[in-house]
């Protein structure tokens, strides 16, 4: 088996990738740099996911994920540093044991050009915003118009990225496994002029959104972590990717726990 470390360079983190080598090496596990691995360890936090997924972008069929926790709890982390052994063990076992997530497809336009001049992939979302005036878009939904939106920006998400910046404009929270796509405002004008619908949508995979720009000057455009300014892009389409991101399962791991524990706590204040 081949397997790659991906790690932030906190010192926590460098101190828990030098103790995963160790492990991998005594049990002749090979650890490749320049090659294409099986398996990526990402060690670290969410953000060390994200920066991981985009650099095996290219090779997301052939590689499977797995996450290390070197900070607080972590949504795509399911192993904490003081589990290095139990990790090693169930890798020497592998039978390829996956779970998929789907993942957001960014195809960006400039003006009337047919063809997008970039597509993006996000793990978590892309968010399309304006910070000094007011960002105006037509928002389609599957070719039709649907509604003129007028507010700071709009935030397209993943359901693994529902809990991130999609949470955090009062998003739901979706279960990793159901294939949909969320559309959240941020900061939506509504009086009796302006309406937008004022909620978030889930979006069915056979569907797909469009916004069209209707100032497309000073627009940022994020993907995961990544913000470009000025890209020119004046029209964005985005649906459910036919690629997915795999992750390793070699042990269950409880949703609606990690849901709990991350936001609520919820085991503490639980009583019958
Ligand atoms: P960051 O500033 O460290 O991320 C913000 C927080 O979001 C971190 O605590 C991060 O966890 C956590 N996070 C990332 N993905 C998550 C997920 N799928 N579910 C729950 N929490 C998640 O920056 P970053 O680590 O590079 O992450 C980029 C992400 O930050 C973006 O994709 C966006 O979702 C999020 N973000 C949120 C807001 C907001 O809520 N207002 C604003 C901008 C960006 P770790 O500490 O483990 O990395
Ligand atoms: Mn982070």
């Amino acid at each position: 088996m081949k397997v790659a470390i991906f790690s932030n360079n906190r010192p926590k983190t460098i101190m828990v990738v030098n103790k995963l080598k160790r492990l991998l090496m005594n049990k002749g596990i090979t650890i490749v740099e320049n090659e294409v691995p099986e398996i990526v360890i990402s060690v670290g936090g969410d953000g060390t996911i994200l920066s991981a997924f985009h650099h095996y972008l290219k090779f997301i069929n052939e590689v499977r994920f797995i996450g290390v926790h070197t900070g607080h709890l972590g949504f795509y982390t399911d192993y904490r540093e003081f589990e290095l052994e139990e990790l090693v063990d169930s890798l020497l076992r592998d039978q390829e044991e996956v779970v998929s997530y789907p993942l957001l497809k960014i195809d960006a336009y400039r003006d009337s050009e047919k063809d997008p001049f970039e597509t993006y992939y996000a793990l978590n979302e892309s968010t399309v915003r304006r910070v000094v005036s007011t960002f105006t878009c037509n928002i389609l939904v599957k070719d039709n118009f649907f509604e003129k939106f007028r507010g700071d920006g709009l935030c397209i998400s993943t359901p693994t990225g529902s809990t991130a910046y999609n949470k955090s404009l009062n998003g739901a929270v979706i279960h990793p496994t159901v294939r949909a796509l969320q559309v959240a405002e941020i900061a939506s004008l509504n009086n009796s002029i302006f309406r937008t619908l004022g909620s978030p949508m889930v979006l069915s995979p056979q569907e797909w959104v469009e916004v069209e720009l209707l100032d497309p000057n000073d627009i940022y455009l994020s993907v995961d972590n990544l913000t470009m300014h000025n890209t020119g892009v004046t029209r964005l389409r985005y649906q459910i990717a036919d690629e997915s991101i795999r992750f390793v399962k070699y042990r269950h791991m409880h949703f609606w726990d990690r849901v709990g524990n991350s936001f609520i706590y919820l085991k503490k204040n639980y009583e019958k």
